[in-house]
């Protein structure tokens, strides 16, 4: 079951616990917030030992922040958050078959958790994915679907695919917000069990604000944590459906024109989960900030010259960040963070840098 009979979203009740003496000796890596993570028995577990990703200290147009490298991940995004506990919940439901759709790194991770699992899996992608994703999917043994037409067709191609296989969807199933939330675990850990001021991370569909708003959550109603970092969500001006709704006060996403952008991981235009994401900005006194094309290209050259390879929605992130540092307080203490790495869309990358 993805959703509720009446339509509505399903979210898991549970109370997370956080003995930290116990995780301080644990391996580094995500599942060491185990008794956070809705898994009943431990040999469902689906990992390659991943997360508890670097928190690195970069300096940005002056200012020094910390930034999370989530583009180390085995399939070279944070999506492996969400995917590791998604698949590791289908193999405890005794899933044989899976079905997702996404402009290519949530595939990905779904594709590749799923080759652990030894779980079949299609994969629905818009015919204009960038050929390294797709590569990849097909690479881990996925069957690759390209739909002709917008995001929203392939979703609704893969809908039609979920009514006879488990929708391992990244917008819809709730166990995969249960793994995009261990980045506020892993940030607040790495800060020596404190919030940040302010989180600064990239949204289009919401897999990370709302887990990283979810996480910082969980450890505030377990004491962990005295108080909820702002959270500031940044979308591609050319597509920014979640920016509008804020300045215009909505609690819902209306249906406004978008453009092709080169941020392809956040160019979502009718996220599912949008009352959610702008409520979780709003409860943590964050905003939203929109970045043009001509922006991200100047972060990503910035990036580059700083020795990280990143994909361009990746840089999307780094240009809100230069936005927002023009307006916060000098002392304000900044995590953001790096989603997707450069090998993800070489052409893409080749293109901007030739411009330099
Ligand atoms: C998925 C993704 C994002 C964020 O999108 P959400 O759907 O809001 O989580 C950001 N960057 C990259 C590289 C992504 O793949």
């Amino acid at each position: 079951m993805w959703r509720c009979e009446c339509g509505g979203l399903l979210d898991i009740d549970l109370r997370a616990k956080f003995p930290v003496d116990m995780i301080k000796q644990r391996p580094p890596d995500m599942w060491r917030y185990r008794e956070a993570l809705p898994i009943d028995r431990d040999e469902s577990i689906i990992s390659f030992n991943e997360g508890f990703t670097p928190l690195l200290e970069v300096t940005i147009d002056e200012r020094v922040l910390y930034i999370k490298q989530d583009h180390l991940f085995p399939t070279g995004s944070f999506k492996d958050r969400g995917a590791s506990v998604m698949i590791s919940k289908a193999k405890e439901l005794g899933v044989e078959r899976v079905v997702e759709d996404s402009s290519g790194n949530a595939g990905a991770a779904v594709a590749a958790y799923c080759a652990r699992a030894g779980i079949t899996c299609d994969i629905f992608v818009p015919e204009d994915t960038a050929r390294e994703k797709m590569t990849q999917i097909q690479c881990y043994g996925a069957r690759l679907h390209k739909i002709k037409g917008t995001r929203e067709e392939t979703a609704q191609a893969a809908r039609q695919a979920a009514e006879h296989m488990y929708y391992a969807s990244h917008s819809y199933n709730p166990f995969f917000f249960q793994g995009t939330k261990t980045f506020a675990f892993e940030v607040c850990e790495q800060l020596n069990w404190r919030s940040p001021d302010a989180l600064v991370v990239p949204v289009g569909g919401g897999a990370l604000l709302i887990g990283a708003y979810l996480g910082f959550a969980e450890l505030l109603s377990a004491g962990v944590i005295e108080r909820m970092p702002r959270i500031i969500g940044v979308q591609a001006a050319r597509c920014a459906p979640l920016a509008h709704a804020y300045e215009k006060n909505f609690d819902e996403v209306q249906s406004i024109l978008t453009r092709k952008t080169i941020a392809e991981g956040i160019a979502i235009t009718m996220p599912v989960r949008g009352p959610q994401i702008l409520t979780a900005v709003r409860m943590s006194n964050g905003h939203f900030i929109t970045v043009s094309e001509d922006e991200i290209k100047g972060a990503l050259r910035e990036l580059s010259a700083q020795g990280f390879f990143v994909e361009p929605t990746a840089a999307a992130t780094i240009a809100g960040v230069r936005k927002y540092l023009r307006d916060c307080r000098r002392n304000e203490e900044i995590v953001s963070t790096l989603t997707g790495h450069g090998l993800k869309n070489t052409r893409k990358l080749r293109r901007i840098i030739a411009h330099r």
